[in-house]
């Protein structure tokens, strides 16, 4: 990957190639950055800087050997660790070395955007939580005590550092402190609290801030050939994550589909209307189960939206106008005493279309219920 390829980030670009071209590299970084703002693009372009054979001032070439090899992801002196679990494939003592052409997969498909959730559905490893083991923190070790094959810098990639176990965490914390000469740690991580405070403080960091608004526009439009108008509403909800802004964009049909749906369907629950709203589910057959389960979970998304309407968190809420001001105008119905059951409705809804329920029956079940929980007020205080 060439710095030219990761979306905008100019500042932390430059402070990269700086660092390289002013042999200030230090050797064990933290990079920290949100969910979807790059990280992984730019430790993958860094390394691919730092090892190419004719780099210039602002790129690697992309075509040297080892340009080529760290763009496959298989340059020998280039390692990877991240989360694992069991699955399908590995039944017990998970680590990433099992998993390698797994993530080789991941990161070219998702051009090195992916999060941990994707990351999750392509092992398919269902609800169950990755960690980086000390099995991990040995393969680190070994690696490391080899020769460098052919590059300048050995680079281990620790790809969701908050996931290190105490113990793994410890087994690598002398490395972090005294890094063999030419040996790069690059950990990523979301969130600095949720690292080790060890090693937090043996490691240099380097923030990589959301993408700005006008980088993602430009990526979207230059990728799906659009207008600036057109890729407005997905840019300013996805709120400076890539794979989000494309998951918005991609999917704008749907979710303007379930906006105007849901709408009418809390009208017709607000005026109490049953032969309409019995005509109004019937209408919901012919949509399929998924469409069925994305509307439900919509449902959800305006109750969380009401949640931070009534709790002056409005900032939060980013959303097209006309759809911010039906979210607006349905929050004052939201209250601490409806909230968790008109959640559960949705999700018990959910369930029940994915075990093969009758959509139409689900429903119609869900609104009778809803009508009367849209007429429960607030608790009031005691004074
Ligand atoms: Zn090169």
């Amino acid at each position: 990957m060439q710095f030219s390829q990761v979306i905008g980030q100019q500042a932390v670009k430059q402070n990269l190639i700086q660092s390289v071209r002013n042999h200030r590299v230090s050797h064990a970084q933290l990079f920290l950055g949100s969910s979807g703002s790059g990280s992984l693009a730019l430790a993958l372009a860094y390394a691919q800087y730092i090892n190419c054979g004719q780099r210039t001032e602002n790129d690697s070439c992309g075509v040297c050997p080892s340009c080529l090899k760290i763009s496959k992801l298989t340059h020998p002196d280039l390692h990877f660790i991240f989360p694992t679990t069991t699955n399908k494939k590995v039944k017990k003592d998970p680590e990433s070395a099992l998993f390698i052409d797994d993530w080789r997969g991941f990161v070219t498909a998702t051009k090195a955007y992916g999060n941990l959730q994707a990351w999750y559905e392509h092992l398919d490893v269902e609800k169950k939580q990755g960690t980086i083991f000390i099995r991990d923190a040995a393969t680190i070790l070994r690696n490391l005590s080899l020769k460098s094959y052919e590059a300048e810098y050995k680079v281990m990639i620790i790809w969701m550092a908050e996931k290190l176990n105490a113990q793994a965490a410890n087994k690598l914390l002398k490395l972090l402190e005294e890094p063999p000469a030419k040996t790069l740690f690059l950990l990523l991580a979301e969130q600095q609290d949720q690292i080790l405070p060890t090693v937090l403080s043996r490691t240099y960091k380097v923030k990589v801030p959301k993408i700005n608004d006008q980088e993602l526009l430009r990526e979207l439009c230059d990728k799906h050939n659009c207008r600036e108008a057109d890729a407005h509403d997905a840019v300013m909800m996805a709120d400076g994550d890539w794979p989000l802004a494309l998951h918005f964009f991609e999917n704008a049909e749907e979710e303007k589909y379930n906006f105007q749906t849901f709408q009418q369907w809390m009208r017709l629950c607000f005026k109490v209307s049953v032969t309409e709203l019995i005509d109004f589910v019937d209408k919901l057959r012919p949509l399929g189960r998924e469409k069925q389960k994305t509307l439900l979970a919509y449902g959800l998304q305006v109750f969380r939206n009401a949640l931070l309407f009534n709790n002056q968190l409005v900032d939060l809420v980013r959303l097209p106008s006309e759809e911010k001001s039906f979210n607006e105008k349905f929050a004052p119905f939201v209250n601490p005493a409806n909230l968790l059951q008109m959640s559960q409705l949705m999700e018990e809804g959910i369930r029940q279309i994915e075990r093969n329920g009758f959509g139409p029956l689900i429903f119609m079940d869900i609104s009778l219920k809803m009508i009367k929980l849209l007429k429960q007020k607030a608790p009031t205080a005691i004074n």
